[in-house]
């Protein structure tokens, strides 16, 4: 048989010094065991493999101890230590409530209390899963409980502590165990390695110690498994490939894309994760962490709190300078709303590609922000509700701030009482996914105002009876005055700021819209010329004779993008058709992507087509005769073998 032993048993702690994460526990029970103060029933709660059943048989062992060593730590020399590290001790009982649950086992219980321990001063029984006891269980056992005899001492593990009775909790010293925190799983673990000899990258057992959730039992349980997979150096990738994990690496990759536009990328890498078989849902989450990580990672009094090895600490610290915080936080919140989304989406994958292409152009929609033009319907209700105001005391429009240079500040910043808008600190700004309805307050557009540059000077009151003046046109009903603001400052700019919203995604496509208008002017002019010379040297490059016959018999004409292509016969469209090299090309030298290669079948502008048709053979004396044009040896075939053409 194999002598392998799990770590988890191999390294168990034999002192309560070697118990990890749980000092509160181990000092309590020292202190008790020196002063002689030990109470006769303990509960242990707390998460699985945290390590209440260790502590259990440390405190059993030093108690039975003949030579304890400064009345805490077992000697491991004398008999009861001795047969306690062979597992032969009869002083320590071992009961797992959730298989022996029933009156009967507790009264099996209940009689060994009454035996004296024959070595060794005291008897522990060690009750674990007690939640699983049965009602009738429970109550059998209060007066044991409750009055042991002298040498018994009881230790109740559980990891449900709400599931026990009152009665049972007042009898018991409790202790609650506590999550082993990652850094003290790493630890244990780079002393497991030291001791087998094995290395490992810090990544691997930083994602080892993440994935055991605070129990130590499980993060030694997973090393084992990844170290008998893996050669002698545990690797990141190894570990990342037992555990099914998606490697962070993905998240890195797709924030530079995010922040790179890219979204052809994005798409891509989304893709990618769903091929490996993760879901969207948890992928959604990782990068709603990663987010949470970078942001973390801004600044410096915040590292502490990242569970992060020291390599992604520099990579997460990296990609954090490159963003700003207006633009993790917007892209939080949409991850967060997106992931809250997914659980009723019928289709996740569509959810999520949405989500990362509103993150994609979150940076255009803040910088768009900036611009007064973009933030069209913000804007409309603020001059509206500056002109509901009583424009003429100018006395009251004189912005109460006290510092002029903090002027410019003001500029990039949302203005404070703005509802819906989320402050966080005086250069972070937020986008919100709300109702454009929702009206800016007459004191907030006031603190929006400039102090140096009022920018009521600027609005001037147009009557109503001229209904097509207003720059913004003011689209609701209410009888608020027109105003327009005169575009003779260009430099002056209105120190207005507005937070978007992205359900309307208004300033995003404007600017979109912008970009492609610019595209647009920017291509090469195109004409019929130009289409004709392209058309001319694909033909004269092609050897194909349909693909030449076709292109020949053809007429083009070019309407914006659209070229039309007329041809004879409906075999000539689809020849045209599959030309998509022609296409390409077309699309390519005239400079304009969206070009429309539209081709129609007009008989009439090509009669000859129709005559060109190869006449339908009816009978096999005109299927010879073809035949035998094509091949002459056919007719002396036909000679030398005699033969004859059927009628
Ligand atoms: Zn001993």
């Amino acid at each position: 048989m194999s002598k392998f032993v799990v770590s988890a048993r191999k390294y168990r702690p034999a002192t309560f010094d070697e118990v990890i994460g749980q000092d509160h526990v181990a000092k309590t029970l020292k202190n008790a065991l020196i002063g002689d103060k030990l109470a006769h029933a303990f509960l242990f709660c707390g998460p699985r493999g945290v390590g209440k059943t260790t502590c259990a048989r440390i405190l059993a062992k030093v108690i039975n101890c003949e030579n304890k060593i400064n009345g805490v730590d077992p000697c491991n020399e004398c008999g009861s230590c001795k047969s306690f590290s062979d597992s032969a001790s009869f002083n320590i009982i071992e009961l797992d409530a959730a298989s022996n649950n029933s009156v009967e086992a507790i009264r099996t219980l209940i009689e060994q209390v009454r035996f004296q321990p024959q070595q060794g001063s005291h008897k522990v029984f060690i009750i674990d899963e007690v939640h699983m006891l049965s009602t009738a269980a429970f109550n059998a056992f209060l007066k044991t409980l409750e009055e042991p005899p002298p040498y018994a001492i009881f230790i109740l593990a559980t990891t449900e502590k709400h599931k026990i009775l009152p009665t049972i909790l007042s009898r018991c010293q409790i202790f609650d165990f506590k999550r082993i925190q990652i850094s003290h799983i790493i630890q244990q673990l780079e002393h497991i390695c030291k001791a087998e000899n094995r290395t490992a990258e810090p990544e691997a057992l930083q994602m080892i110690a993440q994935k055991a959730d605070g129990a130590m039992r499980d993060a030694l349980s997973i090393f084992d498994k990844i170290a008998s997979a893996s050669n002698d150096n545990i690797t990141y990738h190894e570990v990342i490939t037992q555990l099914n994990v998606l490697d962070y690496d993905y998240f890195f990759k797709m924030t530079d894309y995010l922040l790179r536009e890219d979204f052809s990328q994005i798409l891509l890498t989304l893709d990618d994760v769903m091929k490996q078989g993760f879901e969207v849902d948890l992928f959604i989450q990782g990068m709603s962490e990663h987010m949470r990580n970078l942001m973390v990672c801004r600044h410096p009094e915040t590292l502490s709190i990242l569970e992060i090895s020291e390599g992604a600490m520099k990579r997460y610290h990296d990609q954090s300078m490159i963003c700003t915080n207006s633009f993790l936080l917007s892209a939080l919140n949409l991850l967060n709303q997106c992931d809250m989304s997914l659980s009723t989406a019928s289709n996740k994958r569509l959810y999520a590609e949405i989500a990362l292409s509103k993150i994609c152009y979150l940076n255009r929609a803040l910088e768009a922000d900036l611009i007064p033009q973009s933030a069209g319907a913000e804007k409309k209700t603020l001059i509206a509700s500056v002109s509901q105001a009583n424009v003429s005391n100018s006395e009251a429009l004189q912005a109460p701030t006290s510092n002029t240079n903090t002027a410019i500040e003001e500029e990039q910043t949302p203005e404070k009482s703005r509802p819906t808008s989320l402050n966080i600190s005086e250069d972070i700004k937020i986008l919100v996914e709300e109702p454009t309805s929702q009206h800016t307050s007459l004191p907030s557009a006031f603190e929006a105002l400039s102090p140096v540059e009022p920018i009521v000077e600027k609005i001037e009151l147009i009557p109503t009876s001229e209904p097509s003046v207003s720059t913004y046109p003011i689209s609701s009903s209410e009888a608020t005055p027109k105003v327009s603001i005169p575009k003779s400052k260009p430099n002056a700019t209105p120190a207005v700021k507005s937070v978007s919203s992205l359900s309307s995604l208004d300033s995003i496509m404007n600017t979109v819209k912008a970009e492609e208008q610019a595209k647009k002017e920017a291509r090469k002019s195109m004409s019929i010329e130009l289409v004709e010379k392209i058309w001319m040297d694909y033909f004269d490059k092609n050897e194909s004779s349909s693909v030449k016959v076709a292109m020949k018999n053809s007429f083009r004409t070019l309407v914006g993008l659209t070229i039309t292509v007329q041809v004879g016969s409906e075999n000539g469209r689809n020849v045209i058709l599959q030309e998509d090299r022609l296409k390409d090309q077309l699309r390519e030298q005239l400079g304009a992507e969206d070009l429309i290669l539209d081709v129609v079948v007009d008989k009439s502008l090509f009669p000859e087509v129709e005559q060109e048709k190869p006449k339908t053979l009816y009978n096999n004396r005109e299927k010879y005769e073809l035949m035998n044009n094509k091949n002459s040896q056919l007719s002396e075939l036909r000679i030398r073998f005699d033969l004859k053409i059927d009628k």
